[in-house]
């Protein structure tokens, strides 16, 4: 001290995020000397004079370039906050992104983003399955707003996917694409690069480039980094891994200032952003994200080989058991950093042999969410996926008997023990 509180190295050793995750962003000097940033529980700031308060409006509205080292002031929670900017500079560091915003829901980035780019008349592209909320967004509010969206299968190449996408395109601008990789729940994968390559040339022989956004919520951001694979943005659910403990609800989105500048357009006038208090959970959650998330997927790998060998079993789609003859592969070698803590199975005797398992767990709770300390347990055709109907279902390899399984950070042979008496019900 004194430093720079954003220095990321010292003399010339690079600092690795989770050594930075305790104090990148956050200056004690400006907060008594306060360790840890404190909550900033204001609606309002105060300005030290009125040249200040107008400088501030300046820059917020875009109305002059910022000048050198001039950085934007303090107003109004729904435009910027401490806990909000501190939290967002942090959230760059493992995706190494060039900015961050953060949102009040991961629906709320998810619409925020979406509405920011797509216009009536607009395509946007997406895969499929995806999570229930995006779901139901894509296939029923967009089209309102007159927003055509076309899917596409997770789980196959890019190569093949072309040509059918390409017809049903059919040569009309697209706006942006929503990718979720691996796909909730079948862990099916879409090779990001090639799909980027792909859309990025459906400009309809216009100059405006579409918006490639991948939702990073299963694998990110330690095991995924889209924006490394042509992706021009990430979305999360912070509720998932990064709030970690089952007891806040958050989103995120990662990208260029140029690509979010719309986004936080928007959130101020739809204000949709993160308030103090989330924030400061998030940040709290930021520091122990990389050992939450190393210790489930250890115990994920124990679960998947048990679960793989248990007779009651017939399948189990796990990232750490795809096999070399899988056309996807090569594409999970390349584009995933481990295999995450998200496992599908699939159990006998279809939804009832499923109901049967999910009612005699004890220790892994039945329960709708991911991502947090504790392992959770849903069925997901009757539950996060039910709004899907049963034909598209079976078409995205979402079959009654598939349970959906968050392994958490408890010792792994607990977990199994549960498991392995709760498969007796079946
Ligand atoms: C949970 C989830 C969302 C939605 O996030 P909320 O924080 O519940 O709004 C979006 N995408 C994926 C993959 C999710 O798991």
């Amino acid at each position: 001290m004194p430093r720079d509180p954003k220095q990321k190295s010292i003399d010339s050793h690079a600092l690795r995020p989770e050594s930075l995750m305790m104090s990148y962003g956050f200056d004690p000097r400006l907060s008594e000397g306060a360790l840890k940033c404190p909550i900033f529980q204001n609606s309002t700031f105060v300005f030290e004079s009125a040249e200040a308060g107008k400088a501030f409006f300046e820059l917020a509205y875009g109305l002059r370039e910022a000048g050198p080292g001039e950085e934007p002031g303090l107003i109004y929670s729904r435009l910027n906050n401490p806990d909000l900017e501190i939290l967002e500079d942090r959230l760059t560091l493992w995706d190494e992104a060039e900015a961050a915003i953060t949102f009040e829901s991961g629906m709320a980035a998810i619409a925020t983003s979406l509405l920011a780019y797509c216009r009536p008349g607009d395509v946007l592209i997406h895969s499929e399955p995806l999570y229930g909320g995006s779901e139901y967004l894509v296939t029923n509010v967009l089209p309102e707003f007159g927003i055509d969206t076309i899917g596409f299968q997770a789980g196959i190449p890019a190569a093949e996917l072309a040509p059918v996408l390409t017809e049903k395109v059919g040569g009309r601008p697209v706006r942006a694409a929503l990718i979720e990789t691996p796909a909730n729940p079948t862990n099916d994968i879409v090779d990001i690069q090639g799909m980027s390559d792909l859309i990025h040339g459906m400009t309809g022989g216009g100059d405006q480039r579409p918006v490639v956004m991948v939702d990073n919520t299963f694998l990110g951001p330690l095991w995924q980094h889209p924006l490394d694979h042509g992706a021009d943005m990430v979305l999360y659910s912070a509720t998932k891994f990064i709030g970690g403990h089952s007891d806040l609800i958050a989103g995120a989105c990662l990208g260029s200032t140029e690509t979010l500048h719309p986004i936080r357009v928007l959130r101020t006038f739809m204000g949709t952003m993160t308030g103090p208090w989330t924030g400061w959970l998030l940040m709290r959650s930021l520091e122990t994200l990389k050992m939450r998330m190393t210790a489930a997927m250890k115990n994920a790998r124990y679960v998947a080989d048990f679960l793989d060998d248990h007779p009651k079993v017939t399948s189990v789609h796990y990232l750490g058991l795809i096999r070399e003859n899988d056309p996807m592969f090569e594409v999970y070698r390349h584009q995933c950093v481990g295999p995450g803590s998200l496992i599908a199975f699939e159990v006998k005797d279809g939804e009832a042999g499923a109901f049967r398992f999910l009612n005699a767990l004890q220790l892994v709770k039945l329960a709708v969410s991911l991502g947090g300390t504790e392992s959770l347990a849903e069925h997901p055709g009757t539950m996060t996926h039910a709004d899907v109907p049963p034909d598209d279902q079976a078409r995205m390899g979402l079959s009654p008997s598939m349970v959906r399984l968050s392994v958490g950070v408890e010792h792994y042979s607990d977990i199994l023990a549960d498991l392995e008496q709760a498969l007796e019900a079946v």
